[in-house]
């Protein structure tokens, strides 16, 4: 039986592949919290908690070179640069041997983050939503295929801010691994393709201002522009 909408639903929120015409469509978005330890230190938590996840809105990804609002109901924007990855498998109690085999491919990620609410919740006790999921948080480059990339698992990953250097690691200094991400992640969710996963920000992390120009890359995977402009 064919069914009409109420009002015309939402497009599919997709992101450019490189050296392709096709697009990577996405379905959800999933990240890692604190998978970096000099980041944990930064942010005051415990150094022998395990990371975590947590997720945005698929539509919050929006194609590198975009001017992006400065969000409302803060004034305390961040930057975290990441890896990511994009699946073009699905998968649950993925084990950890075959989780690379549902990677279509990587890119660079910004997880934008209003810290002032994140902190508020964080004391309180509340979710976390509204602070990781703001429209337009998720900036992310080209997906790169695994085909031209390989599954990197060492490179500098940085980031500066109007020309002056503000992040900068190494991806190896992850405490999970992309396999290990997939493999635990898929245990608490079924996988499927087109989920993009955040794979966590080195040390840095700090604010955003409108006018700022933000570049951030991960080495052999690719650099990601944008700019934050008044909301
Ligand atoms: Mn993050």
């Amino acid at each position: 039986m064919s069914q009409d909408y109420a009002f015309p639903p939402p497009a599919t929120p997709a992101l450019p592949i490189a050296g392709s015409d096709q697009l990577f469509p996405v379905r959800r978005i999933y990240c890692v919290g604190r998978n970096y330890l000099e980041h944990a230190r930064e942010m005051g938590l415990g150094e022998r908690a395990p990371p975590f996840f947590f997720a945005k809105p698929a539509d919050a990804v929006v194609p590198a070179g975009t001017a992006i609002p400065y969000p409302p109901r803060t004034d305390s924007l961040h930057h975290e640069i990441e890896l990511v990855v994009g699946l073009r498998r699905g998968g649950r109690e993925v084990e950890i041997d075959h989780a690379l085999e549902l990677v279509f491919g990587y890119a660079v990620g910004n997880d934008l983050t209003r810290r002032d609410l994140q902190t508020a919740a964080r004391e309180k006790g509340h979710p976390w939503d509204l602070s990781k999921g703001c429209d337009q948080s998720a900036p992310v480059t080209a997906i790169v295929p695994v085909a031209q990339c390989g599954h990197p698992t060492a490179g500098r990953i940085w980031l500066e801010v109007n020309e002056v250097p503000r992040q900068h690691g190494d991806i190896a200094d992850m405490i999970w691994s992309v396999p290990e991400i997939i493999a635990e992640l898929s245990t608490y969710v079924a996988l499927a393709p087109g989920d993009l996963i955040f794979t966590g920000t080195p040390a840095g992390v700090g604010e955003l201002r409108p006018g700022d120009r933000v570049l951030g890359g991960v080495e052999g995977v690719g650099i990601l522009e944008h700019t934050i402009v008044a909301g």
